[in-house]
C-alpha cells in the first residue's frame, strides 16, 4: 500500500495501514470492529456532503477521509479490508462483497448491457458459469465457452459485442493454466480503436492461486476478483468477495454493491483482516509444502491415472507456471490445490473415485468430504457430481472435468498423516 515503506507483503499484510483515512486506528493493534447499521450525520450540511461524496469518481477513497452513512454503501471494516487487499493485488482500488459470486456478478455486470457478449475459458468454478448461462442470458447478455489457450481461437470468438473476457488459472478444479500476458495481449490488439465503453476488459479470478502466488494486474488484466471465503479468508469462518482493479471502475463498483445489496458484513472483513490476511502466506507456504510431497505420492499410484500439479515435473505448462505462478520474491507457487483422475474407462473411474472419497469420508481425520477449498483443514471433494454438477456432461468434458477425477486442497496438517489417510484410501480398492 502506499507508505508501506519498502517493506515485504508479508509484513505489510500484518499490520495494514499504521494510518488510515478510514478509522483512526493508530492506538488500536488490531482493527476496531463496528456493528452500526448508519452513521451520525451531525449536520444537515454534512449529510447532504455525504451523499454528494459517495461513489463519487472526483474523491479518491484512498486518501479521502469517508463520512459514513450506511452499511449497505460503504462502512470502515471493509474499507481497511479494502486498504490491504488492493495492496496484496497491486491494484489502483479494491471493492468487497458479501461472497465471491457477488464480486463475480459485479466485475461482470458493471461491463455488460442487453445484446453485448462475455468469453469466458470453459473450466470455470460452476456458479459462475450458471450466473452466467441461467441468468445472464435473461438479460439479453450471451456468453460463449472459448478456448483461451488457444489465442487464434480467441481473436477469431472476439466480435464488435464482447465486453468481457473471464477466466481462472489455475481453472477450478482442472488446475489447467491460461496464459494471462498472451490474453492480454490480443484483447489489447482487439481494442484498438475501440471507445472507452465499448473496451474489452479481462477479468481473472485468482481465487486458486491468491495474491501470495500470482497477481494478474501486474500482468496487464484489468480486474482480479475472489472468493476470500477461500485462501484469503483461509479459516473456513466467513465469506467473503472482492473485486481488485483501476481507480476509474471504483464508482460503478460502488453503485453496483449499495443497489444489489451485497454487502460484507463488518464482522467477515475484520475475521480477514485479523485472521485470514496476517496468516496468507505462511498458510499458503506450508500447505504448498505439503501438497508438492502428496502429488509426489499419488503420481507413484498405479490405481491413479494422473495428477495435475503445477509443482510436478509431469505438469503440462510448467514453464507458463514458472513465469505467472510467482510468489513475491519470483519463486514458482504451485498452491495448495491437487487434482488428479482415477484409472479406468469412465464408469470404473467414478466408482474408484466414490470408493476413496467414501474411505476417507467415514475413517480419515486429517482429511474432510467437504466442498469449498483453501482452509487449513485438508478438503477433498467430487467436482462432477459436486462443485461442477451445474455443468452438462458435455461442458464438463469441454472443462476436462473427468468422471473419476478428485481435487483436493491441502491444509496445515502433518503431510504424513495427510498421505497415511490417502494411503489408507487407496489400499482399499485392492
Ligand atoms: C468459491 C469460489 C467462487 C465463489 O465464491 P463464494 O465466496 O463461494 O461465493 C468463485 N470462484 C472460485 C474459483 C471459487 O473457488
Amino acid at each position: 500500500m502506499p507508505g508501506s515503506g519498502g517493506y515485504r507483503d508479508r509484513s505489510v499484510l500484518i499490520h495494514g495501514k499504521f494510518r488510515s483515512e478510514k478509522w483512526d486506528f493508530q492506538d488500536h493493534i488490531l482493527p476496531p470492529i463496528t456493528t452500526a447499521t448508519s452513521f451520525r450525520l451531525r449536520s444537515a450540511e454534512r449529510g447532504a456532503e455525504a451523499f454528494a461524496q459517495f461513489a463519487n469518481p472526483d474523491i479518491d477513497r484512498n486518501t479521502a477521509s469517508p463520512i459514513y452513512i450506511y452499511e449497505r454503501l460503504d462502512e470502515p471494516c471493509s474499507g481497511l479490508l479494502e486498504e490491504s487487499l488492493a495492496f496484496a493485488e497491486k491494484g489502483e482500488c479494491a471493492v468487497a462483497y458479501a461472497t465471491g459470486m457477488a464480486a463475480i456478478a459485479a466485475a461482470i455486470g458493471i461491463h455488460v448491457t442487453a445484446g453485448t457478449e462475455l468469453i469466458h475459458h470453459p473450466a470455470i468454478y460452476g456458479c459462475t458459469h450458471s450466473h452466467l448461462h441461467r441468468w445472464m442470458t435473461r438479460f439479453g447478455v450471451e456468453s460463449k465457452a472459448v478456448n483461451l489457450r488457444d489465442s487464434e481461437e480467441l481473436a477469431a470468438a472476439i466480435n464488435a459485442k464482447t465486453r468481457v473476457i473471464f477466466f481462472e488459472t489455475p481453472s477450478n478444479p482442472t488446475m489447467e493454466l491460461v496464459d494471462i500476458a498472451a490474453v492480454v495481449e490480443a484483447v489489447k490488439a482487439a481494442n484498438e480503436g475501440r471507445c472507452d465503453e465499448e473496451k474489452i476488459r479481462v477479468v481473472v479470478d485468482n481465487t486458486f492461486a491468491s495474491p501470495f502466488g500470482q497477481r494478474p494486474l501486474e500482468m496487464g488484466v484489468d480486474f482480479v476478483v475472489h472468493s476470500l471465503t477461500k485462501h484469503i479468508g483461509g479459516f473456513g469462518a466467513t465469506m467473503g468477495g472482492v473485486v481488485i482493479g483501476p481507480r476509474s471502475a471504483e464508482t460503478d463498483l460502488l453503485l453496483y454493491r449499495k443497489d444489489f445489496g451485497a454487502t460484507l458484513s463488518p464482522d467477515a472483513a475484520w475475521h480477514i483482516l485479523t485472521y485470514g490476511l496476517p496468516t496468507l502466506s505462511i498458510r499458503m507456504e506450508r500447505q504448498q509444502e505439503s501438497a508438492q510431497k502428496i502429488a509426489e505420492f499419488l503420481a507413484s499410484d498405479p490405481n491413479i491415472e494422473r495428477v495435475v500439479y503445477p509443482g510436478l515435473p509431469t505438469f503440462a505448462d510448467r514453464e507458463l507456471a514458472a513465469k505467472q505462478m510467482t510468489d513475491i520474491d519470483g519463486d514458482l507457487a504451485p498452491g495448495a490445490m491437487i487434482y488428479f483422475n482415477m484409472a479406468g474407462d469412465d464408469q470404473a473411474a467414478y466408482s474408484q473415485a466414490v470408493k476413496v472419497i467414501n474411505h476417507i469420508a467415514d475413517g480419515a481425520l486429517s482429511i474432510t468430504l467437504a466442498v469449498s477449498l483453501g482452509q487449513i483443514r485438508t478438503l477433498i471433494e467430487h467436482p462432477s457430481s459436486m462443485t461442477h454438477a451445474a455443468l452438462s456432461p458435455e461442458d464438463q468434458k469441454l472443462a476436462g472435468i473427468d468422471p473419476g477425477g478428485i481435487r483436493l486442497s491441502i491444509g496445515l496438517e502433518d503431510h504424513r498423516d495427510l498421505i497415511k489417510d490417502l494411503h489408507s484410501a487407496l489400499e482399499s480398492l485392492k
